[in-house]
């Protein structure tokens, strides 16, 4: 008899768990609340992106002049710009469902939850009812954190959800969280023009990235008018008739027409039943193992309600490896999910993206490393594409060349670290980027430059 696989979520862990396995032979139900696809393609990567694509056109559009073409502003087609987003999503969630279906996966459109260590209650238009399963996958992925002080009206006082795009465009907005949401969505709101209020906690943007990455970020905000509250928290947000003022722990006041939570999100996991399994939770997150499997061995989490890093590619391949060890293909050649070598990237302008080992956390643990710079300013791409901001650094080990991390800040940066992801998973060494035959004229080149 077909393992009976039943998986509560259809976002980028669960679907890729669905396919992976049902090609695998396996009896793949997949049950999702909402929308296939996931809050990745409702509300979060996709169109967080596809705003930021926009924005991004409005503010090249600002920047043309040094290109021989004349000046012209944009404006925002609000109506153009939702069904802009509104088809993209479309599109994808239809693109996935398509191959859902043509592997024999069961799809069942209700809200899942555990009543058993084997079963799995079912809620539908229909009715209720219980299936039976062999092993089982959690993909509940996550949502905004709302703290117990701010009361989102989805209309002044948003959440990231509330942004795709807002009822009313805003004239100013307070960010609150500068985290990777936090600064995309300033990027996102003054690429449109709005006059932005990042509300920063400690002393630097994305805290918890190298500090000349971030230096270079800060800097293009403040170029740009961005008004950064460092050191301070929000500790009230109110709406006051057609503004909102933030509140901070410093006695700090800022008053706009809007304010954003980008403060982190919350697992999906109450009312999943995981008590009546007896599955272990630490503050909320499924506690997994690196075949993502719970303390139940055949429940599995995936995605970000595992509390893993919450990154759609990162959901996905731990999907994967999920139908795989659910068919027993870890007992044959099976790398494991190293979550220190998962590339990330972070869409504001420059772009932002790092893989692998960071040069202050080699310093921190002290270890021994070569680090090698190069901006792109003496790249001809950059220069013929009249942005020469940011830079190439590469870490590698200095004994044996082998590559062990990077970061790019720069135009296409998310594309470009690529490169760098594929040498650090497969055990590059700096010679093998070098001896390359690259594309020219490339901003690529720079990454050929750096690894000398
Ligand atoms: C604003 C924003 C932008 C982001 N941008 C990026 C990006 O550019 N790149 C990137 O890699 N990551 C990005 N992320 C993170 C990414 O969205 C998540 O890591 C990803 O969605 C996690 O996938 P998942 O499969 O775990 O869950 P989800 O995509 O959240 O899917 C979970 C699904 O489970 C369903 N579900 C929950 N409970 C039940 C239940 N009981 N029964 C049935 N169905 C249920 C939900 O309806 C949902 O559809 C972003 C996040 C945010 C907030």
């Amino acid at each position: 008899m077909a393992t009976r696989f039943v998986i509560i979520g259809g976002g980028p862990a669960g679907n890729t768990a669905a396919t992976y396995a049902a090609r695998l032979g396996a009896e793949v139900t997949l049950i999702e609340r909402d929308t296939i696809g996931g809050a990745a393609h409702l509300w979060d990567c996709i169109p967080s992106k596809t705003m930021i694509a926009t924005g991004g056109a409005m503010s090249f559009s600002k920047r043309i002049e040094g290109m021989g073409l004349e000046q012209q502003d944009a404006e925002v087609d609000t109506p153009a710009l939702t069904s802009r987003i509104d088809s993209i999503k479309q599109r994808l969630q239809h693109g996935v469902t398509r191959l859902l279906n043509s592997q024999g996966v069961t799809l069942i459109d209700g809200t899942a939850r555990l009543v058993g260590a084997h079963e799995v209650e079912i809620t539908t238009a229909a009715g209720v009812r219980t299936i039976q399963a062999d092993a089982i996958l959690l993909a509940t992925g996550s949502r905004p954190r709302i703290p117990e002080w701010c009361f989102p009206d989805g209309e002044r006082i948003l959440t990231t959800r509330d942004c795709y795009p807002p009822v009313v465009f805003p004239e100013s907005i307070t960010v609150v969280g500068s985290g990777v949401t936090g600064v995309e969505f300033v990027h996102m709101f003054s690429s449109f023009g709005a006059k932005v209020t990042l509300v920063v906690s400690r002393q630097q943007v994305l805290p918890q990235k190298d500090p000349e990455v971030a230096a270079v970020l800060e800097d293009d905000f403040l170029k740009r008018g961005v008004q950064l509250l460092k050191g301070a928290r929000a500790t009230s947000i109110e709406r006051e008739d057609d503004s909102v003022v933030v509140r901070c722990d410093d006695g700090r006041v800022v008053r706009s027409t809007h304010a954003v939570l980008a403060i982190g999100s919350v697992p999906n996991t109450d009312g999943l039943g995981l008590d009546a399994a007896g599955v272990v939770t630490d503050s909320g997150y499924v506690t997994i193992n690196r075949h993502c499997q719970s303390n139940i061995a055949h429940i599995y989490a995936a995605g970000d309600v595992s509390g893993k890093l919450p990154l759609s590619s990162v959901a996905s391949m731990q999907g994967r490896k999920v139908a795989e060890h659910v068919m027993g293909l870890n007992k044959v050649a099976h790398r494991h999910l190293d979550y220190d070598k998962a590339a990330s990237a972070i869409f504001t302008e420059p772009e932002i993206a790092d893989v692998g080992l960071a040069e202050a956390e080699a310093f921190a643990e002290g270890r021994k490393i070569r680090v090698t710079k190069v901006p792109f300013s003496a790249t001809p791409k950059a220069l013929i594409n009249n942005d020469p901001r940011g830079f190439v650094k590469i870490v590698s080990d200095p004994a044996t060349g082998v590559v062990l991390g990077g970061s790019i800040v720069g135009r296409h940066a998310a594309e470009l670290i690529s490169v760098i992801a594929l040498a650090v998973t497969a055990n590059l060494k700096v010679t093998d980027i070098v001896e390359s035959l690259l594309v020219h004229p490339a901003l690529a080149e720079a990454l050929a430059e750096a690894a000398e």
